[in-house]
């Protein structure tokens, strides 16, 4: 049903968060090589299997125009959760970026951070950044320093042993830094829908929703600081609202517009109707040794 029957399929034989093996069938059935299934213990909803030949992926965005704006608004919309915090990084402040999107280090190190990433592909030879050959959800991996920002983005989802990513970032995260998290919204399907659109089972481990992937980060010390997954429609709403704003200084033109953009916004961090869920997190204080 979910795989040809001569396909090679690595089955996931329990949850990828707690690893309890009961799980309830929401798509498929155990005798089917991939489904869907929600963990009964912790809730996360995992794929039962993959293919054991990657999948192929679609290749690398290429760096356009378009892929350098949703990189921009990526940006817009992760300083906006953290309250203006990234676009005013200190002196020598640092970043990292697991899987390391090319266009992503390019923007930070614009803004003045000293951004490095983690791949497990070889490192494409174009790559201008420190890359780091390991792989993040090995036990041990130490890189022998602490960032500022450290971003998964397009990440969790793929990774099967997810809590080990956690890790590794609560880890390298330095006092008062920030982890951001981006995901494929669990909870964006049509009406009727069993699948978030545009998912082919194969290569995914799990998806999440805000309370699977606040609990995630949790289990590994981060607390969640801002939670987003808005429609497109209102991210852009909000976008264009903050650029008039900073546009126009003063008057009742600026106040209404400061209304408006407070207001989409906090439609925006209600709303659970985005294809993507974003979560920034920290380490608290008291937790830091
Ligand atoms: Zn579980």
């Amino acid at each position: 049903m979910w795989a040809e029957p001569n396909d090679d399929v690595i089955p996931h034989l329990d949850c990828p968060m707690c690893h309890n093996q009961d799980r309830r069938f929401l798509v498929g059935t155990w005798e089917d090589p991939i489904g869907v299934a929600r963990c009964t213990a912790c809730g996360l909803v995992h794929t039962t299997g993959r293919h054991a030949e990657a999948v192929p992926l679609p290749p690398a965005h290429p760096i356009d125009g378009m892929r350098r704006r949703a990189i921009r608004q990526a940006f817009e919309r992760y300083d906006r959760m953290l309250g203006g915090r990234l676009r005013t990084p200190a002196p020598g402040a640092s970043t990292l970026d697991v899987g390391s999107d090319e266009g992503w280090l390019d923007l930070m190190k614009l803004w003045g951070y000293d951004a490095e990433g983690t791949s497990t592909e070889p490192t494409p030879a174009a790559l201008g950044h420190r890359v780091h050959d390991v792989d993040p959800t090995q036990c041990g991996v130490d890189l022998g320093r602490q960032y500022d920002v450290i971003t998964l983005i397009d990440q969790l989802d793929l990774l099967e042993r997810p809590v080990a990513a956690l890790h590794f970032a609560a880890r390298h995260l330095a006092p008062g830094g920030v982890v951001i998290v981006e995901v494929p919204n669990w909870n964006h399907r049509k009406p009727g829908a069993v699948l978030p659109d545009g998912v082919e089972l194969g290569h995914q481990v799990a998806f999440y929703d805000r309370d699977s992937l606040r609990e995630a980060l949790l289990a590994v010390g981060l607390h969640s600081l801002a939670t987003w997954s808005a429609p497109q429609a209102l991210d852009r709403a909000i976008s264009t609202t903050k650029q008039l704003v900073q546009r126009r200084q003063d008057g009742w033109m600026n106040r209404t517009l400061r209304l408006a953009e407070r207001a989409l916004s906090h439609a925006s961090d209600a709303s659970d109707q985005g294809a993507k869920l974003v979560i920034v997190a920290h380490r608290p204080i008291e937790d830091v040794h």
